[in-house]
């Protein structure tokens, strides 16, 4: 096959596994929310005299705002998969003799972008397209003092204006939601499916060439919100993936990512909103600029301080669990998986990688450092860069907005300058219980 060939067979393979996987996301939030009952619907009612009353229910607030979190990865325009990227590469896949379906999905993709309320504001005509993407923008996904000055601007036409609004902010999600079940059933009926690219099975982390391949394995992983970066089918064994599920179970639960988590995340993969739980303080993510905090006595600080511009910093101080080795060992697993995709499964299969493959399945100790930087702005980022030292990487991770340098061998050992010490965590990994140099890091603290 030539080069050029294999690369898009094996894009191909990867839209079609982040369609699915997008897809299954909306899916569970609907069924969550299905069976929450109720529906959504708009009552007016005149009372004597000229006054106008309505109310605008839906059938849960918390699983509507799942929902349409879930569905914001298709529905938000300028974002990279949105639906019309998505029917553009199903249509492709289909091929020719699938066209008409497909036309008449974009046609029906047209009358539920426009709606079937008619509503004008500020003598612009509002399709629920408009509504969505307004809605969305100003209050779902825009910071907390701008949101709730938007819904007031809303109120001066009006509280039938805003709900209105919000009305068709759901009708759009729950239209493209039809819309997506229409496409998804047609496409597993008619095997609209990108052909598995037909590549070696050798598993990265324990070079076993046998055994379960059929799987994707994240390089980060999912449930810390790295959606698409992941390895392809042939690169894990089913073994390794088991081991590595347990390394990563509950790791998001875990500080500081569960921190992290309550502020960057919009769902996981089953589109659920997180929460942290610690014996201080209980927080719910409500929606992304919305959370709800319960303390518990003293030992649960909670600090607000104005911030220059509006709106509040909040500063949280929570003790938990912070268990090295299986952040460590997580860490070295993004690592290597990481430099398998950008440079190649040949690169990490060297035997110099053999002890950190070995640390990272079967645990234990591993003969050198895990740096922290102990500030950290939570951030949905994500990025692993890294330099070689005499051909050992040396690999910064960003998860989440928190740095962590890794070392995929036994040298260099960790030297940092002076000027940096003040500034990061070390711990030695080749101890069987690490203890960090520093007690304290922002906005957590371990124990
Ligand atoms: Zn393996």
């Amino acid at each position: 096959m030539a080069n050029k060939d294999r690369s898009e067979a094996e894009e191909q393979e990867r839209l079609d596994y982040i369609f699915q996987h997008n897809y299954n996301r909306i899916e569970q939030a609907a069924k969550r929310l299905e069976r929450k009952g109720g529906q959504f619907s708009m009552k007016i009612s005149a009372e004597k005299g000229e006054s106008v009353q309505s109310e605008y229910t839906v059938p849960d607030e918390d699983a509507t705002m799942e929902f349409a979190l879930a569905l914001a990865r298709f529905a938000l325009p300028d974002t990279s998969y949105t639906i019309d990227h998505w029917l553009k590469f199903l249509r492709e896949l289909a091929g020719e003799k699938h066209s008409l379906e497909f036309d008449k999905i974009e046609k029906t993709l047209q009358q539920i972008r426009e709606g079937n309320t008619l509503l004008t504001l500020n003598q612009e005509k509002i399709t629920d397209a408009k509504a969505y993407e307004i809605m969305a923008r100003q209050v779902v996904f825009a910071n907390d003092t701008d949101a709730i000055a938007y819904e007031q601007e809303l109120l001066k036409h009006g509280d039938i204006i805003r709900q209105f609004m919000w009305m068709k902010y759901d009708s759009y999600c729950l239209g493209l939601w039809q819309l997506l079940q229409w496409v998804h059933d047609y496409r597993k009926k008619h095997g609209i499916r990108a052909a598995h690219v037909n590549r070696e099975t050798i598993c990265i982390y324990c070079k076993a060439t046998q055994g379960d391949f059929d799987h994707v394995e994240h390089t980060i992983p999912e449930s810390l919100g790295n959606e698409y970066g992941f390895l392809p089918r042939g690169y894990v064994c089913g073994d390794c993936m088991a081991a590595l599920n347990s390394i990563e179970d509950g790791i998001n639960d875990m500080l500081p990512f569960s921190l992290a988590l309550i502020t960057t995340s919009i769902g996981n993969k089953k589109g659920k909103l997180p929460s942290l739980k610690s014996p201080e303080i209980h927080i719910q993510k409500k929606s992304p600029n919305k959370l709800v905090f319960k303390s518990f006595g003293k030992k649960g600080e909670l600090r607000e301080e104005p911030v220059q511009g509006g709106g509040h910093k909040i500063s949280i101080t929570v003790s938990g669990r912070f268990d090295v080795h299986r952040i460590a060992r997580m860490l070295s697993k993004a690592a290597l998986g990481t430099i398998a995709l950008v440079k190649g499964r040949d690169a990490v299969l060297d035997a110099k990688f053999d002890d950190i493959r070995r640390y990272i399945i079967k645990g234990g100790t591993f003969p050198n450092k895990l740096m922290i930087f102990k500030e950290g702005l939570p951030s949905p980022r994500m990025e692993a860069e890294w330099y070689e030292v005499e051909g050992v990487p040396v690999v910064k991770l960003i998860v989440l907005g928190f740095i962590f340098i890794v070392i995929l061998g036994e040298r260099p050992k960790f030297d940092p300058r002076d000027e940096l010490k003040p500034h990061i965590m070390m711990y030695d990994l080749s101890l069987e219980k690490p203890e960090a140099a520093v007690e304290k890091m922002d906005g957590t603290n371990q124990t």
